[in-house]
């Protein structure tokens, strides 16, 4: 039985939905993330601050969540050339990729989340990896992760279990799932109505957009609002609003 886990932990909106479902399962939960020099530190600011608001606004999470990795991945900025890393505008390369696609990315992050797991004890590895509406990435394919979680089980002598919470799920579904994890969650005294806490605290404290935008506030959060992020994340709330009205 899966007791710890832990959290690919970035700040974003997929991310943090994921460490709340951790939190939901596990008895004890521990988060990474990598710096590789992206061009905006925006999101390594917006973890800091997702952590705080989990662990002041919902205390059976806070009892569980660990330590808070940050592993420096320059090497990674070095070696590819990506607009994530470089200032470069976004755009689609021969390869029917977007040039936000950091080759190599999600594998280099997942063996260093299971050599870290395996130092902390640590059964599950819990990422954000979806294939509903994203942008066709291949290291974010379902068969990527089971391949992955395959070759490190084998190569660590460990079984790890590799968790995907979102991979067949839409953004407007991944705003619901937000709010029925925040509604069965104990809150502080006083306070209520946890399901509109924790999507409230999504809108306000975590980060998507590709330029690292904190200007420009929107109902589903801060962001540039014409970026492909945005737009995924925009257009997920509205479909969230419009069709998936949560019952109060
Ligand atoms: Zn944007």
């Amino acid at each position: 039985m899966h007791k710890t886990a832990l959290v690919l932990f970035s700040g974003g909106q997929d991310s943090t939905t994921c460490l709340a479902l951790a939190l939901s399962k596990y008895e004890r939960v521990e988060t990474i993330a990598f710096d590789y020099r992206q061009r905006h530190s925006v999101e390594l600011q917006a973890r800091l601050a997702v952590l705080a608001e989990f662990k002041s606004q919902f205390p059976a999470w806070a009892r569980k969540l660990g330590d808070d990795h940050l592993l420096d991945l320059a090497v990674l900025g070095h070696v590819s050339e990506t607009s994530l890393t470089r200032d470069t505008a976004f755009k689609m390369e021969s390869s029917g990729l977007p040039n936000t696609f950091v080759p190599g990315r999600n594998l280099l992050f997942l063996t260093l989340a299971a050599a870290l797991a395996y130092r902390r004890g640590l059964d599950v590895i819990v990422t954000g990896v979806c294939e509903t509406d994203f942008s066709g990435y291949p290291d974010c394919r379902d068969d990527t992760m089971k391949a992955m979680q395959l070759a490190l089980s084998l190569g660590m002598d460990k079984r790890f279990l590799i968790e995907t919470p979102l991979m067949w799920i839409d953004k407007a579904a991944t705003w619901q799932m937000a709010f029925e994890l925040g509604d069965k969650a104990d809150r502080s005294e006083g306070t209520a109505g946890g399901g509109q806490a924790l999507v409230d605290l999504i809108v306000e404290h975590t980060h998507t957009c590709y330029l690292g935008d904190r200007e420009h506030r929107h109902a589903w959060g801060y962001g540039c609002g014409t970026c492909p992020a945005c737009e995924l994340r925009a257009n997920g709330w509205a479909k969230w609003r419009s069709v998936i009205i949560p019952t109060q």
